[in-house]
């Protein structure tokens, strides 16, 4: 036997359709008229509904309520164009320092995320040894848990971001960081041991996706660099230093600090010889720049 349900939603394209933003309301053609909805907008909703073109939208029915979904397209700004970089290097102690010195993540993080990964710990022995009963409530437990934590991660992910990109805003200056693409699938070889860690970290790809699209929406330039030696190499001279952990030690002229203060100011430097966003090809590497091989850009000084 086959059975046809009734539709419960209808979908709408931008000739049937339109959106009135002044009074908050869709004109929509139903079965016999055209009828205009006013819409019970929340503060997300009214701020994406602003200035942007909806594309079609579909029409549902839940119970007794109607829900409209809107597709917008949200036009990207014009991308400003500044020689002046602001270099994050992503880390895992602090989730990021940027060529500034400012620092994101860190104790307060490390923490939490500690106390995530203890309790983890405690549920698993549970959930193998408990009896029937308490193992799946462990397993419940288990679950919920994974939830919270992703959600705290993806909210400090959102703030981080939102940081950089507003203070690349202020500057104004292009953003930064290292192309660690494929690091984690082996893929890509001039990755070290430290740049593993990295992307094996804090949801570091979810970071550096955050940081795409707000900095697009800003009109804030990306631009990747190759991160090869970016974290043995001093910012001051150019010349091998010794890394231990958070510190970062030049035997040449003598500079210490820290170790992804060091690296954000490296991949600051290389920044200036990316004019493009996106590709992994072709990147220059810093030792490419300091032994001459390329010819310096024209750059205003800091
Ligand atoms: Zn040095």
């Amino acid at each position: 036997m086959i059975s046809f349900s009734k539709p419960s939603s209808i979908d709408y394209d931008t000739r049937i359709f339109a959106l009135r933003e002044k009074d908050e309301e869709v004109s929509v053609t139903l079965l016999r008229s055209r009828q205009r909805i006013k819409l019970v907008l929340g503060d997300y909703q009214r701020t994406r509904l602003k200035d942007s073109k909806p594309t079609s939208a579909t029409l549902c029915k839940k119970g007794s309520e109607y829900y409209i979904n809107i597709q917008v397209k949200s036009e990207a700004p014009e991308q400003i164009h500044v020689d002046t970089v602001l270099g994050v290097d992503l880390g895992i102690t602090d989730i990021a320092v940027t060529s500034e010195g400012q620092k994101f993540g860190g104790k307060t993080i490390k923490l939490i995320k500690n106390h995530y990964a203890s309790m983890r710990a405690v549920l698993q022995q549970k959930a193998v040894k408990g009896t029937r009963s308490s193992r799946r409530r462990c397993r419940e437990l288990q679950q919920r848990l994974s939830g919270k934590e992703a959600r705290y991660q993806r909210q400090i992910n959102h703030e981080i971001s939102k940081a950089i990109v507003t203070r690349a805003q202020e500057i104004p200056a292009k953003i930064a960081l290292e192309d660690l693409t494929g690091i984690r699938e082996g893929v890509n070889q001039k990755a070290g041991k430290n740049h593993r860690r990295k992307v094996n970290g804090w949801a570091f790809y979810q970071l550096k996706e955050f940081l795409g699209y707000k900095a697009l929406a800003a009109g804030v330039p990306l631009v990747l660099v190759d991160p090869a030696y970016t974290s043995q190499t001093c910012h001051q001279c150019g010349e091998h230093g010794i890394r231990n952990g958070k510190s970062f030690k030049c035997p040449v002229c003598g500079w210490s600090g820290d170790a992804d203060f060091n690296g954000a100011k490296n991949i600051a430097f290389l920044g200036r010889y990316v004019d493009r966003p996106g590709g992994s090809e072709g990147l220059p590497s810093i030792k490419a720049v300091l032994s001459g091989l390329l010819k310096a850009p024209v750059f205003r000084p800091e």
